[in-house]
């Protein structure tokens, strides 16, 4: 059977971080080494990686990601030689690209040339503007980071590196959607935005129990009976709202120019060509998480002992990937699925999203419901008319763009009908005479209204 592309996000330096973001669920993972370990990825592992790596995947394209704890602390040589090696390995006619995700406190000339050179795609961790970003990204001594952050920014855009915006949904970003959309639209000048929400449930005690780890497929973690989540955590309704706000504002003036991640990818699913993301699909088990020594994990939010894969200095990486335990992990996320969600009408949409947050327990007292239930099916049934609009306009060969003036249309349409609704007798007239509207056209239109015509 051919080999399923898959996607592993790589840790050169594990959890090391210079930030202390009070919700970082990964600054923990230290945790899982002895102390006194090196959380350096060697040139053994390295090499090891991109050669298994680029030898394994079916496709033209393949991606890279790095990741952290913060990437950078390993150094510009480190990239160098990565960059080296995939050169050296890359299977011929195939092509490499390479994304990068960055908290931008360390960025500079050196690293931005060296990123634009060799075509980086940057992401940088930002939550909003100042207020919303200094809540919980701060450093080591507890002091915001936002000014560093925006240094880096500025150093990508003197360098022309192609960047993105990795935005965190918590408990008050959740609450200010358009602060945050229009800060990195005009401010950051993101073209293209992610949106992650975060959802953690309070652990027992210090270390590794600070954060309770994701439900076990199928155990009854319900709320109701279990911890509850941290107070960071974005509420259910309001990533719903927070969604649809930041939707309403993009869909009037910023398709074409501004590109949201997740309505790309709900768009994908209306359109019927399947989940472009895995929190979405049916299924999942193909975006891996592999930890600086070369440790191999079922995914980046399932980095504990019971989801080790195995190690691929010991193991072939192609072997860990297709092991049957994988499989499992990536069929239980549909096979797990409660009555609720199977039976809800946009599943087709939601598939439960990540078995991470379904600790909440449905009506009917089946565990496994997801914590942002509220919030998606709001979300979903608020787009869905939207989404309906954008596919007839697709299929029938015309633009994306064309959305924009339909819902501005449509808005101007509901306002003018809202005028002649709530206009009383004494009223200037709707129609803008300036006459009142019972000597205008009150006789014409507002007779009718009143029996119902
Ligand atoms: S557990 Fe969640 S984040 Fe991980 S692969 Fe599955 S859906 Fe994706
Ligand atoms: S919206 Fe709620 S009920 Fe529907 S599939 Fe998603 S989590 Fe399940």
């Amino acid at each position: 059977m051919p080999q399923t592309p898959f996607h592993i996000m790589t840790k050169p330096i594990g959890p090391i971080c210079n930030l202390d973001c009070k919700y970082c669920y990964y600054l923990e993972k230290e945790h899982l080494y002895p102390p006194r370990h090196s959380f350096r990825m060697t040139d053994e592992t390295l090499e090891n990686y991109i050669r298994q790596y680029l030898a394994a995947q079916p496709t033209q394209e393949i991606e890279f990601a790095w990741q952290g704890g913060e990437p950078t602390l390993m150094g510009l040589d480190f990239f160098k030689r990565m960059v080296e090696l995939q050169q050296k390995y890359c299977p011929p006619g195939k092509r490499v690209t390479t994304s990068l995700q960055t908290n931008g406190t360390l960025l500079n000339d050196e690293w931005c040339e060296f990123f634009k050179k060799h075509d980086f795609l940057v992401g940088i961790s930002i939550d909003g503007p100042p207020d919303l970003h200094d809540r919980y990204r701060v450093d080591k001594g507890g002091k915001p980071s936002f000014d560093q952050v925006m240094r880096g920014v500025k150093y990508l855009q003197a360098h022309e590196v192609r960047y993105n915006t990795l935005t965190v949904v918590h408990r008050y970003t959740g609450k200010r959607p358009l602060d945050v959309y229009r800060f990195l639209r005009d401010e950051v000048k993101t073209e293209f935005m992610q949106f992650i929400p975060i959802v953690e449930r309070v652990g027992e005690g210090e270390g590794l129990l600070w954060l309770a780890p994701p439900p076990a497929i199928g155990e009854d973690a319900s709320v109701e009976k279990g911890p509850p989540v941290q107070p960071w955590s974005v509420e259910p309704r309001d990533y719903g709202d927070f969604l649809s706000a930041v939707f309403d504002e993009w869909v009037r003036s910023d398709v074409g120019k501004v590109f949201v991640q997740l309505f790309e990818v709900h768009l994908g699913i209306w359109m019927g060509m399947g989940a472009s993301l895995c929190v979405f699909g049916e299924t999942c088990g193909s975006a891996l998480a592999m930890e600086h020594n070369g440790d191999l994990y079922s995914c980046d939010h399932y980095v504990y002992p019971e989801y080790l894969l195995g190690n691929i200095n010991e193991t072939p990486l192609i072997d860990l990937v297709n092991l049957p335990a994988q499989k499992k992990f990536g069929d239980d996320k549909r096979d797990a699925l409660p009555k609720y969600c199977r039976e809800c009408d946009v599943r087709f949409a939601c598939n439960g999203e990540c078995p991470k947050h379904r600790f909440y327990t449905t009506p009917d007292g089946e565990p496994g419901l997801n914590y942002l239930c509220a919030g998606y099916k709001r979300y979903f049934k608020h787009i869905d008319p939207y989404m309906r609009a954008f596919t007839r306009l697709l299929r029938s060969g015309r633009p994306a763009t064309e959305i924009m003036a339909l819902v501005r249309e449509h808005d101007a349409q509901r306002e003018t009908q809202a005028r002649w609704t709530s206009a009383s007798r004494n009223d200037p007239c709707p129609c803008g005479s300036g006459k009142k509207y019972k000597t205008c056209c009150w006789s014409k239109r507002g007779q009718a209204a009143a029996h119902g015509s």
